[in-house]
C-alpha cells in the first residue's frame, strides 16, 4: 500500500464534515464537528487539533546501525478534544516508508499532504465512526527505510551515525519543520502535544546499549541473538525531546538525588567522568532555584554532532565530554532545559526564547553557584559583549519572540541565547533576587509538564517586576536593539554632573528609548563637605527621557561596579579635565573578563599617565605608571581576588575609568 501524494490540495477542502440531517440535529453536528477539518499547526503556529496524542508505544528494529536502517510500529493513543464523525489523526514522519496504517484493528489509506520542503508535510488517516470528545482512538502504523536528517550543508537534527553511534537529534537548525523527530518515528511532531512515551529498541546483539528518555526496563534475549532495550517516559514528554541513542557504549552512574546515568564510549570514559563529575551538583543548584528536578532520571551520551535537551536523555557534544572540564557550562545548560524547555516546553517555536534564553541565563547562575558572584558577573558580561559586537552583526537585530529563521538567522540563532539571558539578568536585578527567583519557581510550578507562551511568564514576572512589567517586555522582549550611551562628564567647583544619554535612535529610529535599564554606576563622592571619600555602587533607572542624571566627586565606571552587567554599548566617554577640556585618547582593557594580566592600550603615547586598580570599597589594590611612548600596559593581576575593580588612569589633569573583571578557576 502506497501514500498518495496530494501535494497542492488545499487542506481546507478535504474531508469536510458532512451535516446528517436537517434542523437542531444539524445544527449540533456541525458545531460539534467545525473542526475535523482543521489545518494543522505549523512550528510556529499553533492549531488546536480534534485529537489530543496521549501515548506512543514505539517499537523498533535497528538491525544495521550503520546503515541507519529502521523497521518500525509506532501504535499511537490519541483521544478526542470534541466529539467529531470520522476525525482525522495527523501525523509527520519523513524519509521513510509507510507499509500500512491500522484503525483500530483495520487497515486504512492514508493521505500525504505537502512535500519535504513544506513545513507542514505530513499525512492524514480518517478515524471511522463518531467519537465522542474524550473516547480513545489507536492508530498503528507500520514503516522502514533509512533514516535520514536535515540535510544541507552541515545536518544536524534528525538521525547520525558517526564515531560508531546511532542517535537521533530533535530539532533542526534549518528544517522548515524545527521538529526532528519525524525523521525516525511517525507522529505529531508539535511541541503543543506532550505526550507519554514507550520505546522498544531492538539492536543486533548485547554489546550494544540503547539510550532513551525516561526509566530502563530490563534488557530482553531474543532467539536470534538480538537484544531489546526498553524505555518508559512516564512524564509528559514533547516529541522533540525524544532521542535515542545506541553504541557500544559504556555507562557509569553518579549518585544524586535521582539517579544520574551516562552513556560513553570506552575510549572517552576517564575523561568524560571528568568532565561529568559537577552534574549532581548542578541538578542540585537548579532544583534549589527553580524547584524540585522535574524527571526520574538525568541521562547524557556524548555525541559527535551536538548537545541537546533530550528530556532525562540529553546528547553532549563529545568535544565538550572530552575536555575535561568539570565547571561544563554546556552540561549545565542543557540541564536547566529540563525545566525550561522539557518541564515547560513552548506551545510552538515562535517561543523557543522561553527555552534558551532561561538555559543560557542558568549557564550564568551554575558558575555563580560554583564561583561567586563575579564569575556570574562576567558571564553575563560576556554575554552581552557577544551578541552587541558579534551575534547581531551577524545574524541581524530582531526581537526574542517570534524571530525570522532565514539565513543569517536560524530555527535557533545565537540572540536568544546570549541576548536573552542578559535580559533575564537584568530582570533579576530590576526585581531583586528574592523576588525573582520566587516569580521564577511559581512559573514553572504553576505550568508543570505543560506548554508556555510569552504572556505566561510575563503574568508570572509581574509580581515581581511591578510597574515596570509592561515596558520591560516591550523593550527587551518583544521590542529590537539596545541602548548605546554617551557619558559625558562636566566638572564644576569639584562636582563632576554626569549625564548618560541613549544615542541609539540617531542611527536606528526603530530601537526604543530604554526606560527599563538597570544601570550599574561607580563612583565617589566626598561626604558632606569633609575630606572623607566614600565609594558608591548602584544601579540607577533613566529618567523619563531615557537620561540617567547624578553628580559625583569622580566618576570610576558604567555598567560597571558589582551588581549587574547590562545589555548596553558605550558610545562615547568624554574624560574631564582640570581646565575643562575634553581629551580625545580612548583607553581600551583586553581580555575581560581577565584572570592572571590585562593589558590596556591607548590611542595617544605622548604623555605620562598613572594607573590606579581600585576595589569596590574604593581602596586602590595596585599601583603603576603608564611610561611616556608606551602604547600599551600590561598588568599582573595575580594578587587580587577574583571580583568587580575599577581602572582608573590619570594624565595632565585628566582621568579616565575603566569597569575591570577578574575571575579564576576553581
Ligand atoms: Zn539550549
Amino acid at each position: 500500500m502506497a501514500a498518495t501524494l496530494l501535494s497542492f490540495r488545499s487542506l481546507d477542502s478535504w474531508s469536510m464534515c458532512k451535516p446528517l440531517t436537517i434542523g437542531i440535529i444539524a445544527i449540533a453536528s456541525l458545531l460539534a464537528c467545525h473542526s475535523a477539518n482543521a489545518q494543522i499547526s505549523r512550528p510556529t503556529l499553533y492549531r488546536p487539533q480534534l485529537f489530543d496524542v496521549q501515548h506512543y508505544d514505539v517499537d523498533v528494529r535497528l538491525p544495521d546501525p550503520a546503515k541507519r536502517l529502521i523497521e518500525g510500529k509506532v501504535e499511537t493513543r490519541i483521544s478526542w478534544t470534541s466529539r467529531a464523525e470520522n476525525g482525522e489523526y495527523m501525523f509527520h514522519l519523513r524519509g521513510l516508508s509507510i507499509d500500512s496504517v491500522i484503525v483500530e484493528g483495520k487497515p486504512r489509506e492514508w493521505k500525504t499532504y505537502g512535500v519535504p520542503a513544506d513545513d507542514t508535510m505530513h499525512h492524514r488517516v480518517v478515524v471511522p465512526g463518531m467519537h465522542d470528545s474524550g473516547s480513545v482512538s489507536r492508530v498503528s502504523i507500520f514503516y522502514r527505510g533509512t533514516m535520514t536528517n536535515e540535510g544541507g550543508s552541515s545536518p544536524w537534527g534528525g538521525v547520525q551515525y558517526d564515531d560508531s553511534v546511532l542517535y537521533a537529534l530533535g530539532v533542526g537548525f534549518a528544517n522548515a519543520s524545527v521538529g526532528a523527530t519525524q525523521y525516525w518515528m511517525p507522529c505529531y511532531d508539535h511541541p503543543s502535544d506532550k505526550v507519554t512515551f514507550t520505546g522498544r529498541f531492538t539492536v543486533p546483539d548485547s554489546s550494544w546499549l540503547v539510550a532513551s528518555n525516561g526509566l530502563e526496563s530490563p534488557m530482553a534475549r531474543n532467539v536470534n541473538g538480538s537484544v531489546t532495550y526498553t524505555w518508559n517516559e512516564q512524564r509528559p514528554i514533547a516529541t522533540y525531546l525524544l532521542t535515542f541513542a545506541a553504541a557500544r557504549f559504556r555507562t557509569f552512574s553518579l549518585a544524586g538525588r535521582v539517579p544520574h546515568v551516562f552513556y560513553v564510549l570506552r575510549r572517552d570514559s576517564v575523561v568524560s567522568a571528568k568532565s561529568y563529575r559537577l552534574v549532581p551538583r548542578m541538578t542540585d543548584v537548579y532544583s534549589a532555584l527553580y524547584g524540585a528536578y522535574p524527571f526520574d532520571k538525568v541521562g547524557y551520551y556524548n555525541s559527535l554532532k551536538g548537545s541537546m535537551e533530550h528530556q532525562g536523555m540529553i546528547a553532549l557534544a563529545l568535544s565538550v565530554a572530552k575536555s575535561g572540564d568539570s565547571a561544563n557550562v554546556t552540561a549545565a545548560h542543557e540541564l536547566a532545559h529540563q525545566w525550561f524547555g522539557d518541564c515547560l516546553s513552548p506551545r510552538d517555536f515562535r517561543y523557543a526564547w522561553l527555552t534558551e534564553s532561561f538555559a543560557t541565563y542558568s549557564e550564568c547562575s551554575w558558575l555563580e553557584a560554583l564561583r561567586g558572584w563575579a564569575a556570574y558577573l562576567s558571564a553575563v558580561q560576556s554575554k552581552a559583549r557577544s551578541y552587541i559586537t558579534q551575534i547581531s552583526k551577524s545574524e541581524g537585530v530582531f526581537a526574542l519572540e517570534d524571530f525570522p529563521r532565514v539565513a543569517p538567522s536560524s530555527n535557533y540563532p545565537g540572540t536568544i541565547y546570549a541576548k536573552g539571558a542578559v535580559v533575564l539578568a537584568m530582570a533579576r536585578a530590576l526585581a531583586g533576587d528574592s523576588a525573582f527567583y520566587s516569580a521564577l519557581r511559581k512559573y514553572v510550578a504553576k505550568h508543570s509538564y505543560s506548554t508556555v507562551v510569552t504572556e505566561d511568564f510575563r503574568a508570572a514576572m509581574a509580581p515581581a517586576l511591578g510597574d515596570r512589567t509592561d515596558a520591560f517586555f516591550a523593550e527587551w522582549i518583544t521590542g529590537i536593539g539596545w541602548p548605546k550611551l554617551n557619558v559625558d562628564q562636566v566638572s564644576e567647583n569639584g562636582v563632576v554632573q554626569v549625564t548618560i544619554s541613549q544615542v541609539q535612535r540617531q542611527t536606528n529610529p526603530t530601537w526604543p528609548i530604554f526606560s527599563t535599564l538597570p544601570l550599574n554606576v561607580l563612583y565617589t563622592r566626598s561626604r558632606d563637605g569633609s575630606a572623607i571619600v566614600d565609594t558608591i555602587d548602584a544601579v540607577m533607572y533613566p529618567d523619563s527621557d531615557g537620561i540617567v542624571r547624578f553628580s559625583c566627586r569622580q566618576l570610576l565606571g558604567v555598567n560597571a561596579g558589582g551588581l549587574v552587567r547590562s545589555l548596553v554599548e558605550i558610545a562615547r566617554t568624554t574624560s574631564v579635565s582640570s581646565d575643562n577640556t575634553l581629551h580625545a585618547v580612548t583607553y581600551t582593557l583586553a581580555p575581560q573578563p581577565a584572570s592572571d594580566d590585562v593589558v590596556i592600550q591607548r590611542s595617544d603615547a605622548s604623555m605620562a599617565a598613572k594607573v590606579q586598580i581600585v576595589d569596590l570599597r574604593g581602596v586602590v589594590q595596585t599601583e603603576i605608571a603608564f611610561g611616556q611612548g608606551a602604547s600599551q600596559l600590561p598588568v599582573g593581576l595575580t594578587d587580587l581576588p577574583s571580583g568587580a575593580y575599577c581602572v582608573l588612569i590619570s594624565w595632565s589633569g585628566s582621568q579616565i575609568a575603566l569597569p575591570m573583571l577578574v575571575t579564576r578557576g576553581e
